[in-house]
């Protein structure tokens, strides 16, 4: 039951901002999607259809000096999308596309448009014409991403020769804790756009993207299984052949002496011919759960299912922006406990980054680390990324090997601190070697680790009070991370 003085309140916002209240309860709880572990009770979930009702949201909560946190599709998993008892943002019905140059490539859309709405927008707005624009990358592994949670995170795909997505951004609007629109781009309000770009929701509300579009192409997936020994030059080799996607998904069979030395290593090539794109086989999301369920129970057999699907694949032709689509199912975990049985658990992901010559033995210590803390890997892959010089909290300081790890995590304090000493340990390996560690996926890291592989983290502190002084956007990501640098 709402009180007396919250009904009051709720009623006077509800009169400013109509369509954007989503709920109004007395008891708001929110989730994130995968690991399902960061389970929060907010004040108020507002969903606004309209930048304008953005910013009434931005007056209305300063008026009453009230935390605001702001989430897209909820799939971080270390706090940055909710705070406890703030008024919480679900910007999914900012979702449409307001402008496209098709002369430029250049495609605005409102913050809350996820990708598959994005590439629909623009397919069906080109039809069949010769000139043909597409995205250039955003994540893998799932679809349902907000450009406003993608830009906040400063997101990256499998490109072979990428930087993060900064790099493909000219520029968006911003409201910020006054309210006001603010147009960040390279040229305008410079600090703004490289530090609300991977600064997690904290420097204003995300209104409106300008996408820079890259030509599509059509492209040839080439896979092949290798060792890991060998992957660092095998992806040398494939970048001086143009390929321009790639990555290498390695054994998760942790009683094999394979364990994360071999994997499968798809590349995609492009060809200029006038053949139709034929992708004849296909993973589909009872594919993926089946797939899941034989990786809990049985990763040698996961993986040879795994390798020997991929193989069949080889030689199939994708378009560049379609081909980075895949299958998620965001109740996996639920579902897998439902067919297997066992205590709750979900996955937890890391993203480590080692320098690409350092690769094969940070892969043999990774492997000796996870046997021996008894930790299950569900699915990892290798990516790689090129140095950002643009964002002001770069994770890509280096032109990096990218390694993903998808940990089986019990919804125990012993299973939840079981993956965290795993993901600290594999972080300090990273550190060893000069490299470092994705902020996104969880809060786990020693606040050493932060500050090796974050040195600028506290100027990032100092910039969050200059731009938000009132500290108006907040989020249980933040309050931690304050916290933790305080003194
Ligand atoms: C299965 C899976 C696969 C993934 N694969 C990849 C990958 O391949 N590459 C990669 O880089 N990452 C990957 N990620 C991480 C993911 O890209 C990021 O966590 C991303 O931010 C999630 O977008 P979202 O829309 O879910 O945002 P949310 O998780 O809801 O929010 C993310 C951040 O953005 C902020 N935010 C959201 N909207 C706005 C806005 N309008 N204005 C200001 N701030 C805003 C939030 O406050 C929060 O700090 C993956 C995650 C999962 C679960």
């Amino acid at each position: 039951m709402l009180t007396r003085r919250e009904f009051i309140r709720t009623t006077a916002l509800f009169a400013l901002v109509p369509h954007a209240f989503a709920h109004r309860r007395a008891e708001i709880w929110v989730n994130d999607v995968h690991s399902q572990l960061n389970r929060t009770r907010v004040r108020e979930l507002l969903l606004p259809r309209t930048g304008d009702e953005l910013v009434e949201i931005v007056r209305s909560a300063s008026r009453k000096t009230l935390p605001i946190s702001v989430s897209g599709c909820r799939h971080s998993m270390g706090g940055q999308q909710f705070a406890q008892d703030s008024i919480c943002i679900d910007t999914r019905s900012l979702n449409r596309v307001t402008s496209f140059d098709r002369e430029r490539g250049l495609i605005e859309a409102e913050a809350g448009t996820q990708w598959p709405e994005l590439i629909r927008s623009y397919l069906n707005t080109q039809g069949d014409s010769a000139k043909q624009w597409g995205i250039a990358q955003k994540q893998t592994g799932a679809d349902t991403f907000t450009l406003g949670g993608s830009l906040s995170s400063n997101v990256h795909g499998r490109g072979l020769t990428m930087k993060p997505l900064i790099s493909n951004i000219d520029g968006f609007t911003l409201i910020d804790a006054e309210g006001k629109r603010i147009r960040c781009r390279r040229d305008e309000n410079q600090e703004l756009f490289r530090i609300a770009i991977g600064g997690y929701g904290l420097f204003g509300l995300i209104e409106r993207v300008t996408l820079q579009l890259v030509p599509r192409q059509k492209l040839r997936r080439v896979v092949e299984i290798i060792r890991a020994q060998d992957l660092a030059k095998r992806f040398e080799e494939r970048i001086a052949d143009n390929f321009l996607y790639g990555d290498f998904q390695f054994s998760i069979d942790e009683k094999s002496a394979d364990f994360l030395r071999i994997g499968v290593f798809s590349c995609y090539q492009p060809f200029a011919s006038d053949e139709p794109v034929e992708a004849e086989k296909k993973l589909r999301n009872d594919d993926w759960l089946d797939l899941l369920r034989l990786a809990y129970t049985d990763r040698g057999k996961a993986f040879a299912r795994y390798a020997s699907y991929y193989l069949s694949t080889n030689g199939q032709t994708y378009w560049s922006d379609t081909n980075q689509l895949s299958a998620y199912l965001p109740d996996y975990a639920r579902k897998l406990r439902a067919q297997i049985g066992g205590e709750e658990s979900s996955l937890v992901i890391t993203e480590i980054y080692v320098p690409r010559p350092a690769l094969a033995e940070f892969l043999t210590q990774a492997a000796e680390l996870l046997r021996s803390n008894g930790t299950l890997v569900i699915y990892g892959t290798v990516r790689l990324t090129e140095k950002d010089n643009e964002s002001f909290l770069p994770w890509a300081k280096e032109s990096y090997a990218c390694v993903i790890f998808n940990l089986l995590t019990l919804h125990t304090s012993a299973g939840i601190e079981a993956s965290a000493k795993s993901f600290r340990g594999l972080i300090d390996l990273a550190i060893a070697r000069g490299g470092s560690y994705y902020l996104t996926y969880h809060r786990f890291a020693r606040r050493e680790q932060v500050a090796a592989c974050y040195p600028q983290f506290r100027k990032f502190l100092d910039l969050k009070s200059k731009y938000d002084p009132a500290g108006r956007f907040q989020s249980d990501w933040y309050r931690y991370y304050r916290q933790l640098f305080a003194g």
